[in-house]
């Protein structure tokens, strides 16, 4: 009986340890392979250069499958464009370009220094906030407030009277012209040029003509290209929205906005930072030749 037991014992103590080395040796690689094929799956969309074709890689996996289609559908920004349009219209019927007058006084330059003080923005504009690119330590605001200030200088020197604002204009804010200074990045370093816009819905009449006046004389002026295209977010600047926001230009402001060049390009950034002072004579030349806003010191007309 004693053999028997102890005969019994072992093989029980046999089949147990057995049955502990199958756990041991299967359990590991089922825990194993998947942290490290999530982990390897999870990071790599994230550079956002390469995420088309890392998309690509990972669509036969399940799981990966299942996040790309939300992640190609899903654009923010037309939700947020959805929520300004409630805005009700301040001003439903503008007036028309043949409606359009001078504003009373001397020729009123506004240099308005994208994002500057942008931290001060009113709650209708509170999406300003934290906005612009920047190169290393130095803020886009730093670099437009450098050619507004060399502009302006240039322009009183002729005669002008210059406003220099800030990111938040003054309600319904009235100048013969205002000029909205930017400058662009982009992660390719590579990109570079500078463009012009006029808003989508002019009701001056003019915002064109200086348009294309600030398209030829920036570009001879510093030797940065032209990109032919205005981006939409260019065209419908805040500063042209006085039907939606209240801290916008007067409808008879003539309106222009500029993007100087590419922060994050080493050609553009030999102008705009190294030599702004080309920058600002490319812009004065522009205001000069302008039919409204002639030098004041030759045109007698105002
Ligand atoms: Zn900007």
């Amino acid at each position: 009986m004693r053999l028997i037991g102890l005969a019994y014992l072992c093989v029980l103590v046999v089949a147990l340890a057995a049955l502990r080395l199958q756990d041991g040796t299967e359990a590991p690689p089922a825990l194993v392979p998947s942290p490290p094929l999530a982990a390897a799956v999870l990071p790599e969309p994230a550079p956002e250069s390469n995420r088309v074709d890392l998309a690509a890689e990972t669509v036969p996996t399940a799981a990966a499958g299942a996040e790309q289609p939300s992640r190609e559908t899903v654009t923010p920004p037309v939700r947020r464009r959805r929520r300004y349009r409630r805005r009700p219209n301040r001003i439903p019927n503008p007036p028309t370009p043949e409606e359009w007058v001078p504003p009373v006084g001397p020729v009123r330059i506004a240099l308005q220094a994208g994002h500057w003080r942008a931290n001060e923005a009113p709650q209708e504009l509170s999406g300003l906030k934290r906005n612009g690119t920047r190169w290393q330590n130095t803020p886009e605001w730093e670099v437009n407030l450098e050619i507004v200030h060399r502009t302006a200088a240039i322009l009183e020197g002729l005669g002008y009277e210059v406003d220099i604002l800030p990111a938040v204009v003054p309600p319904s804010y009235r100048a013969h012209l205002f000029i909205a200074i930017h400058a662009d990045g982009s992660n390719d370093p590579n990109a570079s040029g500078y463009r012009v816009a006029s808003p989508s819905r002019d009701v001056t009449g003019r915002a064109l003509e200086i348009r294309r006046l600030l398209e030829q004389s920036y570009g001879e002026a510093t030797g940065i290209k032209r990109l032919p295209a205005s981006t939409r977010r260019m065209r419908n600047y805040y500063a042209f929205n006085f039907q939606r926001y209240e801290h916008a230009l007067h409808p008879m402001t003539i309106g222009v906005i500029l993007e100087t060049g590419f922060l994050t390009s080493g050609k553009d950034r030999q102008v705009i930072m190294e030599d702004p002072e080309r920058a600002a004579r490319g812009i004065v030349e522009a205001v000069t030749a302008f039919s409204v806003t002639p030098p004041p010191a030759v045109g007698d007309d105002q």
